[in-house]
C-alpha cells in the first residue's frame, strides 16, 4: 500500500510520517529530506536543487521524479510520500511510474490547517547542527534555553524556514501544490485529516482513516 501525505510545509506531514514509518513498517520518503542530505553531502544532485531550496522554489519536476524512480524501484511498495507529489504533473508522473512497477497510490491524507498556523509553527521549528534532532519551541522544546537537550549544542534555524523564504514557500504551495487536492478529492482515495490538533489526535485520525492496514 502506497500512501501520499499531502499540505501545507509545517502542517505536521513529517512528524506523522516518522510514527507511522516505525509502527506500521512503511518507507518514508521525504523529498525535502532527502535533497537536504544531498546538499549536506556536496553531492551533484545536491548542487543542483540548492539554490531552488534556498529561494523557496520548487525544485523542477523531471529532476523530483528522476530521484522518485530511483528510489521506487529499489522497493517493493509500501511508502509514505511526504512532501511528494507537488504539482499535478508530479502527481502524474508518479502514477506512471508506480504503474511501471505494477503498484498504484492507494491512499492520499490531506492535512488541513490554516495558512497562519503553519506560519507559526514553521518559524518556531529548529534543529541542532551536530544530531540533526528536530525542535519546536512551541509543541516540542528543548530542556533548557535553544540547546540540544542530546548535544547541548546552539539549535539552528533551516535557511528555507526564515520569514522571507517562508513567505514564498506559502505562495507556491498555493499556486502550484493546491490544486492536488482537487486532483485527488475524486479518485475516492482523498480523506482529509484536521492537522490543527495535537500530534496524538491527528495520529487517531490517521489510525480511523488507514484502519488496521499495515504496510507489510
Ligand atoms: P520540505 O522539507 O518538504 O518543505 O521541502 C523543502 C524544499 O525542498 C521545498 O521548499 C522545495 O524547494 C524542495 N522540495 C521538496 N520536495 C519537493 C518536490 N516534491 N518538488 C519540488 N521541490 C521540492
Amino acid at each position: 500500500m502506497n500512501m501520499v501525505l499531502l499540505g501545507y510545509p509545517g502542517s505536521g506531514k513529517g512528524t506523522q510520517a516518522k510514527v507511522m514509518a516505525s509502527k506500521k513498517g512503511f518507507t518514508h520518503i521525504s523529498t525535502g529530506d532527502l535533497f537536504r542530505e544531498e546538499i549536506s553531502k556536496n553531492s551533484e544532485l545536491g548542487a543542483k536543487v540548492k539554490g531552488y531550496i534556498s529561494q523557496g522554489k520548487l525544485v523542477p519536476d523531471g529532476v523530483v521524479l528522476a530521484v522518485i524512480e530511483s528510489r521506487i524501484k529499489t522497493l517493493k511498495g509500501n511508502v509514505l510520500f511526504d512532501g511528494f507529489p507537488r504539482t499535478v504533473e508530479q502527481a502524474e508522473g508518479l502514477e506512471n511510474i508506480l504503474g511501471k512497477y505494477g503498484m498504484q497510490t492507494d491512499i492520499v491524507l490531506f492535512f488541513e490547517v490554516k495558512e497562519d498556523e503553519v506560519v507559526k509553527r514553521i518559524s518556531a521549528r529548529r534543529f541542532c547542527p551536530k544530531c540533526g534532532a528536530i525542535y519546536n519551541l512551541l509543541s516540542s522544546p528543548p530542556k533548557t534555553g535553544e540547546k540540544c537537550d542530546a548535544c547541548a549544542v546552539q539549535l539552528s534555524i533551516r535557511d528555507d524556514d526564515k520569514a522571507e523564504v517562508v513567505k514564498k514557500r506559502m505562495e507556491v504551495y498555493k499556486d502550484l501544490t493546491s490544486p492536488l487536492v482537487s486532483y485527488y478529492r475524486t479518485q475516492g482515495i482523498f480523506h482529509v485529516i484536521d492537522a490543527s490538533q495535537d500530534p496524538d489526535r491527528v495520529y487517531s485520525q490517521i489510525e480511523a482513516v488507514t484502519g488496521n492496514k499495515k504496510a507489510v
